[in-house]
């Protein structure tokens, strides 16, 4: 990787950044609230839309806005875990091509591709047509999780960025980095600049899936934990701005 400032900078010069955005599904209703509000997701579209021709972009959508699979765990005896997941990949198409059409409004070409067949609506996902969007220029949302149930989309972006051999997962929150606490339950909580794969993973630090850290840990994947909240940190992470908190093999920051 270039240490020209810019982090992130792609391996080879002249070749984009490739990019793994992990949004969840809350990014796509208002705070507090669940379904989907258009607005809200223009919101993201326009940051998106500033970073679609600095790199190649591949994004994984959640679904937690409209359903988890966990959401109906009180009901397993009517309907059975399995299901509950599926539906909850299917929320995450519904955010998909909400995202979709979004982008279009904004002049940003963009493909879903889903791991669950949904055919009249989108593609299905094909790792070498999804790379050949990417090469295109296309935004290409990664939809329906990795298809199997109960697993999470974090461990979906993990696994799409390690086969499509993105430079970066950059995984957008509500909260701005990784706490060696809840911010939540303790305001004074410390914010780590740097952790490794292996402390996140000791620790149970709870910000992503610990089967995403031990694919990103695998690939030596590099991951950034940021507040998509704030305007403009779309563009700074993918500029490889030091922003919120990344996760990586061997931290280098004093005190980080
Ligand atoms: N899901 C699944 N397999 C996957 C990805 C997702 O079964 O590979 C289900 C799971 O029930 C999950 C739901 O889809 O809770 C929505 O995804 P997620 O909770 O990751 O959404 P987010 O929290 O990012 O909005």
């Amino acid at each position: 990787m270039s240490t020209s400032g810019n982090e992130l900078a792609a391996p080879t010069s002249g070749k984009r950044l490739r990019v793994l955005l992990k949004i969840s599904g809350q990014a796509c209703c208002r705070t507090g609230e669940t379904g989907l509000s258009i607005p809200q997701i223009s919101l993201i579209g326009e940051q998106i839309k500033r970073v679609a021709t600095q790199a190649q972009l591949a994004i994984v959508v959640g679904g937690g806005n409209i359903l988890r699979g966990r959401d109906l765990s009180g009901y397993k005896e009517i309907v059975r875990p399995a299901t509950s997941h599926y539906m909850g990949m299917l929320a995450t198409v519904i955010n998909a091509l909400a995202l979709q059409e979004v982008l279009e409004s904004l002049g940003v070409a963009a493909r879903v591709q889903s791991a669950l067949r949904v055919d009249n609506v989108c593609e299905p996902y094909i790792r070498r047509r999804c790379m050949r969007h990417l090469e295109k220029g296309r935004v290409v949302i990664l939809a329906g999780g990795t298809g199997s149930p109960f697993v999470t989309t974090d461990t979906a972006a993990a696994l799409r960025g390690r086969e499509l051999d993105a430079d970066v997962l950059l995984k957008a929150t509500k909260v701005d980095g990784v706490y060696a606490e809840d911010p939540v339950k303790n305001p004074h909580a410390a914010r780590y600049s740097e952790i490794s794969y292996d402390e996140m993973l000791a620790k149970n630090l709870q910000v992503m899936d610990a089967m995403a850290i031990q694919h990103c840990r695998e690939q030596n994947l590099p991951v950034v934990v940021f507040d998509y909240t704030r305007p403009g940190n779309i563009e700074r992470a993918v500029a490889g701005e030091r922003i919120g908190t990344r996760i990586v093999a061997q931290t280098r920051l004093p005190g980080a």
